[in-house]
């Protein structure tokens, strides 16, 4: 399985990534988890992306495509990978398949996640993450038990610094001017699976489980 999952902040890549990889056992790789890791370890890599991340703005290509080549070329990424926030631009995109070219992979499919504005506002300014274990709640969807601690692991949960309305808007304008030309970009391969990402997630995850079985992909 090598799949990417395209979509606005929002949309739930991540929730789903986190099922279906648990699921077929592929690993996850969330360019937006990597850089908040390098961000909390203060690493160089990790200063060089804040700024932009606080701002909803993407971090500089070449920071990114080596971090995620990297990923994909460690024994963790021999069974099958789920892509969520990369490729989100064309040359991200195009360094990524000249990537795959070279290794002679084939990318299965790409995942689009079409979601509607007013769900996507909903849903990030109500989300909130355990700090420990990185458990995803949302304070009127998937309320934990008791507010502020996780369900699972009794973890503090926090609401990430971009979740807040300004920023949302400036990621959703980000995502419009630069992530949406890859709809068209991946139509043109023949590599795009367009699905609602309106629905909720155990819909969605046993729309694309289904889909999954028909093209063969496992
Ligand atoms: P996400 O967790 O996918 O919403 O990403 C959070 C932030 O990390 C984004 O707003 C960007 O600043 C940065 N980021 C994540 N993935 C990428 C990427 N592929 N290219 C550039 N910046 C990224």
């Amino acid at each position: 399985m090598r799949i990417v999952l395209l979509g606005p902040p929002g949309a739930g890549k991540g929730t789903q990534a986190a099922i279906l990889t648990d699921y077929y056992k592929v690993l996850h790789l969330a360019t937006g988890d990597l850089l908040r890791e390098e961000v909390a370890k203060a690493s160089e890599l990790g200063l060089k992306a804040k700024g932009y991340m606080e701002k909803g703005e993407l971090a500089p290509d070449e920071l990114v495509i080596d971090m995620v080549i990297n990923k994909l070329n460690s024994p963790e990424a021999e069974k099958g990978f789920i892509l969520d926030g990369f490729p989100r631009n064309v040359a991200q995109a195009e360094a990524f398949g000249k990537r795959l070219a070279e290794k002679s992979i084939n990318l299965d499919n790409v995942i689009y996640l079409e979601t509607s504005e007013d769900i996507i506002v909903k849903r990030l300014t109500g989300r909130r993450i355990c700090r420990a274990c990185g458990a995803v709640y949302h304070v009127v969807n998937i309320p934990p038990k008791v507010k502020g601690v996780c369900d699972k692991c009794g973890g503090e949960l926090y609401q990430r610094k971009d979740d807040t309305i300004e920023t949302i808007k400036n990621r959703l304008k980000v995502y419009n001017q630069q992530t949406a030309a890859l709809i068209d970009y991946y139509k043109k391969e023949d590599k795009l699976f367009m699905v609602s990402g309106d629905v909720d997630t155990r819909e969605l995850f046993t729309k694309l489980q289904e889909y999954f079985k028909k093209q063969n992909i496992i």
